[in-house]
């Protein structure tokens, strides 16, 4: 397999289907850690790369399969390209997830289900995401048709249609399908082939990786040789990397100092780069990847570096612990039954950030009709600019209130 070649968001209501529509379309279930089980929601993101191929002889859409050998006439199948898919989990409380990793994706599918009216909470506080990240490339997937009578299949897309106007949703393809029964997989793999395109690759700019996930592979009982570095995982948004190459990773350790605290960059080696299933000796952007490293595997443990950035030493953005944004608000707050006006941002209120891959708390220090300067709890390494996610605590939830730039 190659080089994963574009990201793919899952994002959507819980239940809707979305990680039995990665597992129909990849063969791996997303859902593995032992709290995601017992619950039946994805917690973490969840990862997975499949290959989509074209049989050279069939009509179209059938002809569209991960399949190697063509399930209706035997061929050998083509590959078009390798994708990765980005499974967010749908929970209203695990919006800060979702948005760290809709800051990866290349493009989305919607996961709607047809057995229950549309817009559900978080299908439209998601596609409010994708809105305010600016993720336009978007394929509609009308879920669980097995489950209703043809008439409600129907009466389920002019809700979805009225749904998405005025929205980057609009115009998208609706795909109806069913995900458990692997009903009209090659029509939504036709699509996703066609509506999503490769991104574009920067490659003459400097890399820089937002990292989404880290590791600790090790397991007990490892004698010292078995112990390996630390694995981090997640995208390259320009750039490449290859083996051995010297790396930064900021805003890096924490380090508190009689009574101080001030973040240290960390530096490392790239020892290893895994891109889908496979060990590649260079990485380019698009499809997440898996590095491995020189670094204490303790540092890498249980996601301890989400959020943070990695590039070649003395080229990565500054790391900020507050910074100045210029604000482009909601006009309601969306995600909840009961839409309620959104109210300028005021002085003191603390706000949570995604930018990138990062969550932080920002508390306001200052704050104008359409610009707003925060003090972060957390650093983040990011360039003027950029796009900041920004909600607020409402009825004890943090709710996505609109987008900030980075002004200084
Ligand atoms: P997620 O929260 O969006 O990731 O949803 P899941 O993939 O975990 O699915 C939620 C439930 O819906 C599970 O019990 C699935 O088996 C079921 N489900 C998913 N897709 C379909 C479908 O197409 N048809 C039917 N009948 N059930 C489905
Ligand atoms: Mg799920």
């Amino acid at each position: 397999m190659a080089q994963p070649s574009l990201n793919i968001g899952m994002v959507g209501h819980v239940d809707h289907g979305k990680t039995t529509l990665v597992r129909a379309l990849s063969g791996v279930w997303t859902d593995t850690h032992s709290e995601e089980i017992k619950r039946g929601i994805s917690i973490r993101l969840g990862y997975a790369d499949t290959v989509f191929r074209k049989c050279p002889v069939c009509p179209e859409p059938q002809c569209y399969t991960v399949e190697k050998k063509c399930v209706h006439c035997g061929a050998k199948t083509d590959e078009i390209k390798t994708v990765s898919f980005v499974d967010a989990p749908g929970h209203e409380t695990l919006m800060a997830t979702m948005l760290s990793g809709a800051a990866i994706m290349d493009g989305a599918m919607l996961v709607i289900a047809a057995n229950e009216t549309c817009p559900q909470p978080q299908t439209k506080e998601h596609l409010m995401a994708l809105n305010v990240i600016g993720i336009k490339n978007i394929v509609i997937v009308q879920n669980k048709i097995d489950l209703v009578p043809k008439e409600r299949v129907l009466e389920s897309y002019q809700e979805i249609k009225e749904f998405v106007k005025g929205t980057v949703a609009e115009g998208a393809p609706i795909i109806p399908i069913s995900a458990q029964q692997k009903i009209n997989i090659d029509a939504l793999i036709q699509a996703l082939d066609t509506y999503i395109p490769l991104p574009e690759h920067k490659l003459e700019k400097e890399a820089q990786m937002l990292i989404a996930r880290s590791f600790d592979i090790n397991h007990p009982g490892f004698t010292y040789e078995e112990i390996k570095g630390g694995v981090i995982g997640g995208t390259l948004t320009q750039g490449s990397f290859k083996e051995g190459d010297d790396v930064e990773i900021r805003p890096g350790l924490k380090i508190t100092s009689d009574g101080v605290t001030r973040w240290e960059p960390i530096f490392t080696k790239i020892t290893e780069i895994h891109a889908g299933k496979s060990k590649v000796k260079k990485a380019v952007p698009g499809g997440l990847l898996a590095l491995g490293t020189q670094l204490d595997p303790s540092l890498t443990k249980g996601d301890s570096l989400t959020g943070q950035v990695v590039g070649i030493p003395g080229t990565l953005p500054p790391t900020r612990d507050g910074f100045l944004m210029k604000l482009d608000l909601l006009q309601r707050v969306v995600g909840v039954t009961n839409e309620s006006e959104i109210n300028e941002i005021k002085t003191s209120e603390p706000l949570m950030l995604n930018i990138g891959t990062a969550t932080t708390v920002g508390v306001v220090t200052s704050a104008r009709k359409d610009l707003a300067e925060v003090k972060l709890k957390r650093p983040v390494c990011v360039e003027t600019g950029a796009h900041v996610a920004i909600s607020r605590r409402i009825d004890s939830r943090w709710r996505l209130i609109g987008v900030g730039i980075i002004e200084d």
